[in-house]
């Protein structure tokens, strides 16, 4: 992981991919550089100068994990490709609902898909910060799923420890579990305020000059540690599918969509070669995407967020829209077609997806099927559809029953989670109870 841009001696196989901001700034950095600093000092995000083609042999790559070695070498360097490998040891089947298929994303640890994101930046972070000889704290300000997925990922790493903000009584009890469960290296702080005052808090410790000792970053979707790993899945459900039913089938794949660093991995290994005949992106009633897809243009698209079922996907203003931009530009309406789907719409497509299959989905998935459905119904004789699941169904257990009138069976993960040793401290939202309760931890 070198900060030199790529030698022009090189093979282009062998260079290590330089970084650039999305906004244009002169310079490149290395990845480390990129991963350690979140994002570029002009306020962009980080993309990789050039997408490379996909290596030969892919389609027959064993699992995931293989994927990465794979894949990721120009990208992370030979260390960072084992490192991703590492972290995604688990299971990510595809299932057939009739013609079509699902890509289960929810079998790690905390059983939603943020485990593939939070557990590759994890790795690829403490070994970067191993190289540099540092050590970091990781801040996060949580009102959900991201929280217990970084706090599971960052457990026990060496160079790297986490402190959780979320709003105390402001989360789900099953979502509080997972947030305070005792991890080593790990601090979870119930927050007397809402959740914005959890993100001023952590705004304000970034600026705070007393905290500078602690190298504190962040851990959230904008960081292109998390971006990267995320293309791996998409090249293992379009090769499963494959495998099942023919090596020129091209599937159309369906990405339920908030903050749309799913959506961008993908168009990112469609854009190394991964075969597909376009993707879906289905948004709940948070329809910015589906919007700017139809003509709207982007600054009038923007609104605020609105709570729905398939809440990790309510936001209003998509941080990765940046680098959708970016790369694709005017293209994107040719490459994406957008869906919004209501809360009464994805309560009717988990109801009959469980009558038509038994398969039980979350209210994400659901509205991914939802989409997949009415895009197929405008396209008649179209390819099969791959939707991706992003989290188990036990996760959203009231939504599953009032749907289908069936309670989801808990899967190991959710239950060790439950049964494990749990702490919690409670703060005021002030930024000096934060400030002393940090420089405390030594
Ligand atoms: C985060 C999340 C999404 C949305 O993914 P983005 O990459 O933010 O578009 C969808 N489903 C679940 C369960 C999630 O946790």
């Amino acid at each position: 992981m070198s900060d030199a841009p790529p030698s022009p001696a090189a093979g282009p196989a062998a260079a290590p991919l330089a970084y650039r901001s999305t906004r244009g700034a002169p310079g490149v950095v290395g990845f480390a550089q990129a991963l350690l600093a979140g994002l570029a000092p002009d306020g962009g995000l980080y993309l990789p100068e050039r997408l490379p083609p996909l290596p030969a042999g892919w389609e027959a790559a064993a699992s995931v994990a293989e994927l990465a070695r794979l894949v990721l070498p120009p990208f992370v360097g030979e260390a960072g490709a084992e490192a991703v490998a590492d972290a995604l040891g688990f299971d990510m089947p595809v299932v057939a609902l009739g013609d079509d298929f699902v890509l289960e994303l929810f079998h790690g640890p905390t059983a939603a898909f943020k485990d593939v994101g939070a557990r590759s930046l994890a790795r690829l972070m403490d070994a970067a910060l191993a190289g540099a000889g540092r050590r970091a704290t990781v801040l996060v300000a949580t009102s959900g799923d991201t929280g217990g997925a970084v706090a599971d990922a960052f457990a026990g790493l060496p160079h790297a420890r986490v402190a959780l903000l979320y709003p105390d009584g402001g989360v789900s009890p099953r979502q509080e579990e997972q947030l305070t469960v005792a991890r080593e290296g790990v601090r979870a702080f119930a927050v007397r305020g809402s959740f914005d005052d959890c993100q001023r808090l952590v705004k304000g410790a970034f600026a705070d000059p007393a905290l500078a000792g602690l190298g504190l970053t962040s851990a959230n979707s904008i960081n292109v540690g998390r971006l990267l790993p995320q293309t791996l899945y998409h090249l293992w459900g379009v090769a499963e599918v494959r495998r099942r039913l023919g090596a020129n089938v091209t599937p159309r794949v369906v990405v339920p969509s908030g903050n749309l660093g799913n959506l961008a991995a993908g168009l990112m290994a469609q854009a190394m070669g991964l075969p597909v005949a376009g993707f879906v992106a289905a948004h709940n009633r948070n329809d910015f995407f589906p919007r700017f897809l139809a003509g709207t243009a982007a600054a009038d698209a923007f609104a605020p967020s609105v709570a729905t079922l398939s809440n990790a996907m309510d936001v209003g203003a998509p941080s990765n829209f940046e680098r959708l931009a970016a790369l694709f530009g005017a293209r994107l309406p040719e490459l994406v077609t957008g869906e919004a789907v209501d809360d009464a719409a994805t309560l009717a497509r988990m109801r009959l997806t469980h009558e038509r299959f038994g398969y039980l989905a979350c209210p994400h998935t659901a509205v991914g099927l939802e989409a997949a459905a009415r895009t197929r119904a405008r396209s008649a004789g179209a390819g099969p559809d791959l939707v991706l699941a992003t989290a188990h169904p036990a996760k959203f257990p009231e939504a599953v029953e009032r749907a289908t009138g069936v309670t989801p069976a808990t899967p190991p993960a959710l239950a060790a989670a439950a049964r494990a040793p749990k702490r919690v401290e409670r703060l005021a939202a002030d930024g000096a109870a934060l400030r002393a309760a940090l420089l405390d931890w030594g």
